[in-house]
């Protein structure tokens, strides 16, 4: 199933895939060479070469028959027939529908607020591959809807752990995905909600309430977005969310499901997740809970894979996926900035608690940071805040990367995508971290 690397063809039937793991060391060339093919809702330029980066994990779908050609090697390669996405564009069908019903309506009526959706399912079920699919389907009809991505470990409109928002305004580019340009980003901090390694932050060694917290905020802010614009409204949006669906994850998605009024929830690949759901929402009015296939193409990815897929994640923030950015290298003085940690910080002493009582951390309080080595090779987001109270409020204008802390001359240096002044001085710390590769 791995190939080489020379030049072929492939000659894919109407409503098959070609599903490809590019090799690990270069890049792969791809073009169509006749009929039309999509790339996860995006259609394929005729005689164009695409250029792959390593490891990308993909498939080309045809509906009616195509003929692709490739240059490079591949980890996988093949063709299947079996593929979910009939389901997938009926599913896409009837939200075209509820947004062409929506769009002349006046904005005060709630039937002007065209389709949310919501993808829920476990880790490699493909969530963020069907939600690139509808937003691409829509933004080939020319809706705007607006994505928001609610998966803190494997995000795809910036890095890793943030929940954030963007419209999308044209099908998904197969290769360099979500443009970075206006995203509404909030930086949680830690790339799982839930994990021993927080236990050194949160005595509970998790952070619910604050992913919750965040959540709110970016549903807030979305609303306010789309209430004023009625085609985006009439739009809807498309919410990817992370895969844990168990115990506490369960309830933080049934909190995205309210916080966004979601009314079209899709699940994916888990009948019990479906049922659940179903079950809790069937005095709910108007939302619709419908399941859907996994896709035989999803690939699962180990916890190194997606270790390695943040990194790439990161550099690409600060580099560009081709190179194609100059980060700067700035120095400042400790003086310059305050940083601050979302929810951690010294509780209080047992001795300084009622008897019996439990210390136990504010998931929204701010603590200082003191500037040390600690914070080396760690990401920093740069707040909007103008106080610090409007810290956990605030979205981010961006991040910085510390790549040194001279403790004696009491300066930081640190990577940031651009030259100038950050816009603020209040930088938010979490536990994402970065080996510059
Ligand atoms: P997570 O657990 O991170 O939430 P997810 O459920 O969102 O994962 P995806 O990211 O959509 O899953 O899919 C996992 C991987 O499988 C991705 O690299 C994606 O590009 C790949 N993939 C999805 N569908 C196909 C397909 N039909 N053919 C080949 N690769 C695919």
């Amino acid at each position: 199933m791995a190939h080489g690397g020379g030049p072929r063809q492939v000659k894919l039937d109407r409503e098959s895939e070609l599903r490809i793991e590019v090799g690990y060391d270069a890049p792969l060339k791809l073009r169509l060479l006749s009929g039309t093919a999509e790339i996860f809702g995006t259609e394929l330029p005729p005689d164009f070469w695409l250029t792959f980066p390593p490891r990308l994990k993909f498939a080309v779908f045809t509906w009616n028959g195509a003929t692709i050609e490739m240059e490079g090697s591949t980890e996988t390669e093949y063709t299947a027939d079996e593929t979910p996405n009939i389901s997938y564009v009926n599913v896409h069908a009837v939200l075209e529908e509820r947004r062409h019903r929506a769009k002349p309506l006046p904005p005060d009526d709630p039937n002007s607020q065209g389709p949310r959706v919501i993808v829920v399912g476990p880790t490699d079920s493909g969530k963020s591959t069907l939600s690139k699919m509808l937003l691409s389907w829509a933004a080939k009809k020319e809706w705007k809807p607006t994505f928001v991505d609610l998966d803190i470990g494997q995000g795809a409109i910036t890095i890793p752990g943030c929940i954030a928002a963007t419209p999308i305004e044209m099908p998904i580019d197969p290769v360099e995905g979500i443009p970075l340009d206006i995203p509404l980003v909030y930086f949680y901090g830690h790339t799982t909600p839930s994990h021993e390694s927080l236990k050194i932050h949160f005595l509970s060694g998790n952070n619910v309430d604050l992913y919750n917290v965040l959540v709110k905020e970016l549903a807030q802010v979305v609303e306010r977005q789309l209430s004023g614009n009625a085609e985006s409204r009439a739009s809807g949006m498309v919410i990817n969310t992370m895969g844990w669906i168990e115990g506490q994850g369960y309830e933080l998605l049934l909190h995205a499901i309210d916080t966004f009024n979601a009314n079209v929830v899709l699940v994916l690949g888990q009948e019990k997740l479906w049922s659940m759901i179903r079950n809790v929402l069937k005095n709910k009015p108007g939302v619709d809970v419908v399941k859907l296939q996994k896709s035989g193409g999803v690939v699962s990815r180990n916890a190194k894979f997606r270790q390695k897929s943040r990194s790439h994640r990161i550099r690409e923030y600060f580099y560009g996926l081709a190179n194609d950015l100059s980060p700067h290298s700035n120095i400042a003085n400790f003086s310059d900035f305050s940083v601050f940690r979302i929810g951690g910080g010294p509780q209080a002493p047992r001795s300084a608690l009622p008897i019996g009582a439990e210390p136990a951390a504010d998931p929204t309080r701010l603590a200082p940071v003191n500037i040390n080595r600690d914070l080396l090779h760690t990401i920093l987001a740069v707040s909007f805040a103008k106080e610090p109270d409007q810290i956990i409020s605030s979205n981010v204008a961006g991040f910085v990367f510390v790549t040194d802390v001279d403790i004696q001359r009491k300066t930081i240096t640190y990577l940031a995508p651009s030259v100038g002044e950050l816009p603020s001085k209040y930088l938010t710390a979490g536990t994402v971290t970065w080996l510059e590769t």
